[in-house]
């Protein structure tokens, strides 16, 4: 961590509820950042920066993050949060980080910021939630599909998907088509201390970006044609990727994680009713996984222009609940999964529709695999004896 450290004063004192949410975006305001932190009170932020700015460098750094906490903070007001199961209290054996013992016992390893290899254990507890998750989509008679891992620069433009959230963007791109610029590559490039030692002209312009979610490509494949038998309930997991700058620490923000959906396309009725089936079925799994959790109402990461409008719509229409498992080692709770009702967004902005000609509502249910199975560890360990049973005998 840097030895640097810059305080600032928000001009708003920033509410309780915006903290975090300040502070996760605070990393994307200047590459000089390298860490940050509001107080609880929200009356002070510490940044932690790469060298110790002159007095010029520190006016623009203020500058930069009291922009951002008064388009995020200013006329906010605290949304109603509502819970919908609490299971916090449920018992957990374990009061540890598992990812130190993952890490020393080799079953997990870090091959790049936020890029992770998991070993047998991780393994087959991922493939067992996995399991579960199938269960539910089968409950369902969810279709399988399978999604590629780059997705449509041009889809995700028309989901207006780089409005809302181009912070956590990765994009996928090749050398152009040049023989000079092939062979001046192959000859000439290495990685130096933070990266490849390349110019951006050598690559082409971006036509793919890796995909930030697995129900997108359901959209984008329905997407300009009317929706066979007006409804549609798929299942598939896939390769996610959020870059999340100075956040992604752990298992717990990954660059690159897992996702298992069950994805509705229906009537408005169809995608509410799904979703709160989903929700209901679920129950009994977390119960038989020991899991401690709540579930309640939240909001996507859009980022600072667009968090304030779109964060209050989300919560007024009730529109995502996260599941959230309890840390006991840092006490704490960690999304692992979300129920999502989109309205009509995809089904106006793809041109999918119903037999009556109205725009198709789109819905799904979504589990971060790593998170589950961290989350998991991180309540009942790595020794399998402390499991709770049907996962031990699953496993055995
Ligand atoms: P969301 O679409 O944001 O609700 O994401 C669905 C689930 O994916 C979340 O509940 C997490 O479990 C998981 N997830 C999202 N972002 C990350 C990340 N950066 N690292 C690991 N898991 C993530
Ligand atoms: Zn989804």
């Amino acid at each position: 961590m840097s030895e640097h450290t810059l305080e600032i004063t928000p001009e708003i004192t920033i509410p309780e509820h915006l903290t975090g949410q300040v502070q996760a975006r605070l990393a994307y305001v200047d590459e000089w950042i390298t860490g940050a932190e509001v107080t609880t009170s929200g009356d002070q932020i510490v940044l932690q920066v790469k060298a110790a700015p002159d007095e010029a460098r520190s006016d623009e750094l203020n500058a930069k993050v009291q922009s951002v906490v008064n388009e995020m903070a200013r006329g906010s007001f605290k949304p109603k949060v509502e819970i919908l199961e609490d299971h916090l209290d449920r018992p957990t054996s374990y009061s540890k980080d598992p990812m130190d013992e993952l890490l020393a016992r080799g079953e997990v390893s870090e091959e790049g910021t936020g890029m992770f290899t998991f070993g047998p254990l991780m393994s087959r507890l991922i493939d067992y939630l996995e399991g579960r998750f199938l269960e539910l989509a089968d409950s369902f008679d969810a279709q399988p599909y399978r999604f590629p891992t780059l997705m449509s620069a041009k889809f995700l433009g028309r989901a207006d998907y780089f409005r809302a959230f181009p912070h956590s963007l990765t994009f996928a791109t090749h050398l152009r088509e040049d023989l000079e610029i092939i062979s001046a590559f192959s000859k000439d490039a290495a990685y130096e201390e933070d990266g490849l030692n390349v110019s951006p002209e050598i690559f082409s312009k971006i036509q793919a970006l890796l995909s930030p979610a697995t129900c997108y490509h359901l959209y984008f494949s329905l997407a300009d044609k009317p929706l066979p038998n007006g409804e549609l309930t798929a299942t598939a997991v896939g390769n996610c990727f959020r870059y999340e700058s100075t956040n992604l620490t752990s298992l717990e923000r990954m660059w690159n994680f897992s996702m298992r959906e069950v994805i509705f396309v229906g009537s408005k009725d169809f995608v509410l009713e799904n979703r709160e089936q989903g929700r209901q079925r679920m129950q009994s799994v977390y119960e038989e996984l020991g899991l401690a959790y709540m579930v309640e109402s939240a909001n996507d990461p859009f980022f600072v222009g667009e968090f304030r409008k779109q964060a209050a719509f989300q919560n007024a229409f009730q529109l995502k609940f996260e599941i959230r498992a309890c840390l006991p080692f840092k006490d704490s709770t960690l999304a692992v999964g979300s129920y999502n009702y989109h309205q009509d967004f995809f089904g106006r902005h793809m041109n999918i529709t119903l037999p009556d000609s109205s725009p198709a509502h789109t819905g799904c249910v979504a589990f971060g695999l790593e998170r589950f199975a961290y989350a998991f560890l991180a309540q009942h360990g790595l020794d399998p004896a402390n499991w709770p049973e049907a996962v031990r005998e699953a496993l055995s």
